[in-house]
Parts: structure tokens; sequence; C-alpha cells
């Protein structure tokens, strides 16, 4: 599998492209923004994006997507629970004092279990709630990695004080689901470094402990 990261935009988002080594096929999970870096990426690895997958609404992920959709004619796929902040992109730009992109408008309704592909590539989604409703995981059983997202980073979690956020619900998502997964798997965030679930889950300091004090240490969504 080609895989490439790159960070972008000014709140570094990693945006994935993963490629079908056989058919050239692809799928760009991520495009925040430098659409531009982007395609070069894809174009240096004689690429053809067949998938533009979106794991949350918040601009720093889902802010190029139009862009890159124009280029490649790829759809734009993102789970349904986020729609509202995608309708408040203007507003999220703000946030961060970025230009509004525009409208963005979802091809095709991302849900749990859904399989995306890219020539023999597979992935499969996982929706883990909490830092958005919406909020999907792309975990690639073959090659046992999972593209977090803002769900989960190496040390950390997503932060669940902007709209839409829940602590509880997303420190249920990750002990249900992603937890679930192997100790080997690669994580890759949606911020930051790369990581494994065996490292989180012996030394995230958000995920050691019993359940019971983790969720009377917060006060959030009590
Ligand atoms: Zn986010």
């Amino acid at each position: 599998m080609i895989h490439e990261i790159i960070a972008v935009g000014p709140l570094q988002c990693n945006c994935s492209i993963v490629g079908d080594e056989q058919s050239r096929e692809a799928m760009v999970i991520d495009p925040g923004d430098q659409i531009e870096d982007i395609l070069a990426i894809v174009q240096r690895h004689g690429l053809t994006v067949k998938q533009i997958v979106v794991t949350h609404a918040h601009i720093d992920h889902v802010g190029g997507a139009m862009k890159l959709k124009a280029a490649t004619g790829a759809p734009i796929l993102l789970n349904l629970k986020d729609e509202l902040l995608l309708k408040m992109l203007a507003v999220q730009a703000t946030w961060i004092g970025v230009p509004n992109p525009g409208k963005v408008t979802i091809d095709q309704e991302l849900r749990d279990a859904d399989v995306v592909c890219a020539g023999a590539l597979r992935a499969t989604a996982m929706h883990t709630p909490g830092h958005t409703e919406g909020s999907t995981c792309l975990y690639f059983p073959a090659q046992q990695k999972l593209i977090a997202g803002d769900t989960l980073f190496a040390g950390s979690i997503g932060r669940t004080d902007l709209p839409g956020g829940s602590y509880r619900k997303i420190m249920r998502s990750i002990h249900d689901r992603v937890l679930a997964l192997p100790d080997e798997t690669i994580v890759v965030p949606g911020h930051g470094p790369l990581t494994t679930i065996g490292a989180e889950r012996q030394s995230n300091p958000f995920l050691v402990g019993t359940p019971d004090q983790r969720l009377i240490t917060s006060a959030d969504d009590l």
C-alpha cells in the first residue's frame, strides 16, 4: 500500500494519501488545505483519486474537499451526523482565522461498518462519536492501520468542548471501538505523530486507570 501523510493548513491536519500499488487507485483522507501539494503527491505516484473521505466536519479536515473534488471528480464521503457542523464552515473559519472555504456538500453518506474501496484497498468506517457527533475512524484491516481523525492522538484524545463534542461519548468510542483493535495497529491521528493501539492502551494518560475513575474525573457532559 502506498501511504503518504502530509500535514496541511495552519493547524497541520494529517492528510493521508492511500494508494493501491496495482490499480493505482487511491483515496485521500482529510484534505483540509494545500490541495496543490496533495495533488503533487497523487501525481508523483501516478494515482487516480477515487474517494475523498473526511473523518469529521472541522474546517481543518474538510476545508479543501471541494477543491480536491473539482480536480479529481471523486466523491466526498462524510458521516451525516456532522452535517450541522458542515453548515457552520463560515463560523469555523473565524475560529481559526482562515478564509471561508465555501459550501461543502456530501456525495455519499459514510455510516458505521461501510467499506470504502480504492482498487484492492479496503477500509472499514468506524463511527466513533465524541469529538464531533459524526466523527469516524477508517480502519485498513489488511494493513492493520487506523486513520483516527481527532478521536485519538499520541498521548491524548480529541477535544470535546466544541459544538457536538461529548467527553462521555469519546471515551465510550475509544474504549468500545478503537481499543478493540489489535495492539500492533498503527494509528495515524488527525494531528501530530503516529502511534500504535498498544502504546496508547499502555501509556495514554486519558486511557489508563479504571473506567469508573476516568468518568468521575470528567465534569463534562453531566
Ligand atoms: Zn477536529
